[in-house]
C-alpha cells in the first residue's frame, strides 16, 4: 500500500483489537519470538514484562508493523496492521536520533501525517489535535521548544502526544520508565490514567517488574513465548517468573509477598 493513499481499514465490531497468531521473529542472530499467541480485548492497560533480550522491543516491533513476522500473523480488528493508523508506536528513548533539529509541536504534527496525507499541509484542526494532544500530556506551555532540550520524561510526553494526534487506539509504549526519576515515572502514569478514561488500549513494557506488579491490573510474562499472562498476582507466581528470568533473579516467598534479588542479591524487590 502507498503511503500517498493509505486506506484505512474498518473496524470489525466484536473482534479484539490485536491478535496474534503464532507469530515468530527471527533475526540472523536466531528466534526473538517464537509461538507468540494472544489476544487483548479494546480498552485493556497490559504491562509486557521479561530480562532483557526476552523480545519486549521486538513485539512491539512487529505489532506496529515496522518488523514482519517470520511466520504466523497479527490481526489489528481482524486485519494486517499495514491498514491501521490507529497503532501509535512510543520508541525506547535510546533508539530515538536526538540531534535532528525540530520542535515539540512538529514531532507531534508527525503523528497526524497518516490523517492529512503526504502533500497536504496541516489545517487548522490538524493544530488543534496537536494542540489537545500536548494539552494532555501537559507539555502546551512548551510546544516552540527544539526536543532535544527537554528531560527524559518530558520527551517520552511528547511521543506519547504524538500517538494521541494520531488518535491512535491501540499505543505500545516501549520502556517508557527506564532512565527517569519518581517524579517524571508518575507524570507518565498520570497521562495512563486519562488514556484509560479514553479507553485507549494500551501496551507497555517495563523490565522492573516491582513497577509492573503494582501499578497494571495485567501482566504479559515474555522470554522469546508468552510464558504468563492474567492478572499481577497470578503471573508473579515465583516459579513462572523464575523460569521466564532465569539466572536473572532469585525468588523468595511467603504468604503475603514475593521478592526477588538480582544475581549478585544486591537489589531486593519486593514484588506484591
Ligand atoms: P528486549 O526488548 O526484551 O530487551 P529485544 O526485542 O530487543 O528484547 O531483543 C530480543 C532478541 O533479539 C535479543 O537476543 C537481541 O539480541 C535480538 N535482536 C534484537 N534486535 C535485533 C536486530 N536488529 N538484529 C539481530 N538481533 C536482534
Ligand atoms: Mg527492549
Amino acid at each position: 500500500m502507498s503511503l500517498f493513499s493509505r486506506k484505512h481499514e474498518p473496524h470489525g465490531g466484536d473482534q479484539p483489537i490485536l491478535r496474534l497468531r503464532n507469530v515468530a521473529v527471527r533475526y540472523e542472530s536466531g528466534l526473538a519470538l517464537d509461538d507468540v499467541n494472544f489476544a487483548i480485548e479494546p480498552g485493556e492497560q497490559v504491562a509486557v514484562i521479561g530480562p532483557n533480550g526476552a523480545g519486549k522491543s521486538t513485539l512491539f516491533k512487529v505489532i506496529s508493523g515496522i518488523l514482519k513476522p517470520s511466520s504466523g500473523s497479527v490481526e489489528i480488528f481482524g486485519s494486517h496492521p499495514e491498514g491501521h493508523i490507529c497503532i501509535g508506536y512510543v520508541p525506547q528513548r535510546s533508539q530515538v536520533d536526538w540531534r535532528f533539529p525540530v520542535n515539540v509541536a512538529e514531532v507531534v504534527m508527525m503523528g497526524r501525517v497518516g490523517k492529512i496525507g503526504f502533500f497536504r499541509r496541516p489545517k487548522k484542526r490538524d493544530w488543534e489535535r496537536v494542540y489537545d494532544a500536548l494539552e494532555t500530556v501537559s507539555l502546551a506551555d512548551m510546544s516552540e521548544r527544539q526536543i532535544n532540550q527537554l528531560s527524559g520524561g518530558q520527551q517520552q510526553r511528547v511521543f506519547i502526544a504524538q500517538s494521541l494526534a494520531q488518535e491512535a487506539e491501540l499505543m505500545l509504549m516501549d520502556e517508557p520508565f527506564t532512565g527517569l526519576d519518581v517524579n517524571s515515572q508518575e507524570d507518565i502514569f498520570q497521562v495512563i490514567e486519562k488514556l484509560r478514561e479514553r479507553k485507549v488500549t494500551l501496551l507497555v513494557s517495563i523490565h522492573d517488574l516491582k513497577l509492573a506488579a503494582k501499578r497494571f491490573p495485567k501482566l504479559m510474562l515474555i522470554n522469546r513465548t508468552v510464558r504468563a499472562f492474567g492478572k499481577a498476582a497470578e503471573v508473579c507466581q515465583s516459579q513462572t517468573l523464575l523460569e521466564a528470568y532465569g539466572g536473572q533473579l532469585h525468588i523468595v516467598s511467603d504468604d503475603s509477598s514475593l521478592f526477588a534479588f538480582d544475581q549478585g542479591g544486591h537489589t531486593e524487590k519486593e514484588l506484591l
